[in-house]
């Protein structure tokens, strides 16, 4: 069914991620340039069942595009999860003249979008925003660039301290369910090891691969580790595990947590922002809905949300070898 769509809402829900200022920015934009009203809804879902709603103009989203966070913020709604939480919601919607939005998020906010469409029709477009880049049907989720030169910039510092005393760090990254994070900083760091969700290394291997660096004349190591790691040790167990098995070695630990999640969003971001915004905009007016901007090749593509949320998103495994090669 086709709509004409007057007002369009935009909020971030879930996890915030650089990046989701300058898409926020975009949408807004792409909805003056088209003539079509836009509102931010703050809170994410938890806003939208209060009816916390501001009107943005272009004018509106002057000096965020390199902002860090959301100046929407972000929540998590458990009342959205309910039937009477999603109909209170959607009659904040009608009241406000709200007749489509755009929800920047992972893939628990397009679950929850993806619903609330199929019960009140209200056409729904996502914007990937999560620095995990865990969401299938795009290359780059927003935030993920950024996160990537966060974490190869703090490595880089540990290293000046692992490489003066000799010593050996693990250092942890986020990655719960995938490795990109991981992998990449990994190679762009010069990681010995890197251990992520997908593939069980192994603590032989790990030691063994650690014998092998040390002899070689190595003279500090850096292990990188993605949270969801395979060994279904944590980075303290992992720190014990050598200290029992490898003497040789004086292990540090270093947990990186949410600084990897903040910070002014990288040029890639920003620029992949504005583009998921307009394309997001775009999109609804030609009359898509229940889908998902995303990178592909470069250019802009739409998923599905039941594909982007079911589908799993592949770390590239060319990049374990060449990490393999790089740390002989
Ligand atoms: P992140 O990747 O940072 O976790 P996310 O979008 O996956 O981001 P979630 O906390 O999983 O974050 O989901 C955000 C919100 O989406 C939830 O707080 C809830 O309001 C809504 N949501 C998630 N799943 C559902 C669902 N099955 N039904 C209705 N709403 C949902």
């Amino acid at each position: 069914m086709l709509y004409t769509i007057k007002k369009i809402g935009v909020f971030t829900s879930g996890g915030d991620s650089p990046g989701m200022n300058a898409a926020i920015r975009s949408v807004v934009r792409a909805c003056a340039f088209h003539d079509i009203k836009c509102v931010g809804i703050y809170r994410g879902y938890e806003g939208m069942i209060e009816g916390d709603f501001k009107p943005l103009d272009a004018r509106s989203v002057k000096g965020i595009i390199n902002k860090g966070g959301t100046v929407l913020k972000s929540a998590r709604s458990q009342e959205f999860r309910t039937e009477e939480g999603r109909k209170k919601a959607y009659d904040k919607l009608v009241e406000a003249g709200i007749d489509a939005f755009v929800v920047i998020g992972g893939d628990g906010s397009f679950t929850g979008a993806m619903i609330f469409s199929q019960e009140y029709g209200i056409p729904v477009m996502g914007i990937p925003g999560t620095i995990d880049n865990d969401i299938f049907g795009t290359t780059h989720t927003l935030g993920y660039d950024t996160a990537l030169n966060t974490v190869v910039e703090a490595i880089d510092k540990i290293r000046d301290t692992a490489s003066s005393h000799n010593r050996l760090f693990f250092i942890e990254v986020m990655g719960r369910d995938v490795g990109h994070i991981a992998l990449n900083v990994g190679v762009g760091a010069g990681a010995e090891e890197i251990l992520i969700p997908e593939e069980d290394l192994g603590l032989d291997r790990l030691v063994e691969s650690l014998r092998r660096s040390k002899q070689s004349g190595k003279s500090s190591s850096i292990v990188v580790v993605a949270e969801g790691d395979k060994t279904g040790k944590n980075v303290f167990e992992l720190k014990d595990y050598v200290d029992e098995n490898m003497s040789e070695y004086e292990v540090r630990v270093s947990v990186l947590g949410h600084m990897q999640r903040g910070g002014a969003p990288s040029c890639f971001d920003r620029v992949l922002a504005s583009r998921m915004g307009v394309k997001a905009v775009e999109s609804l007016i030609s009359g898509n809905t229940n889908c998902m901007v995303g990178l592909k090749n470069d250019i802009m593509t739409l998923t599905p949300l039941d594909l982007a949320v079911k589908g799993k998103s592949k770390i590239n495994l060319e990049l374990l070898r060449v990490s393999d090669i790089m740390s002989i």
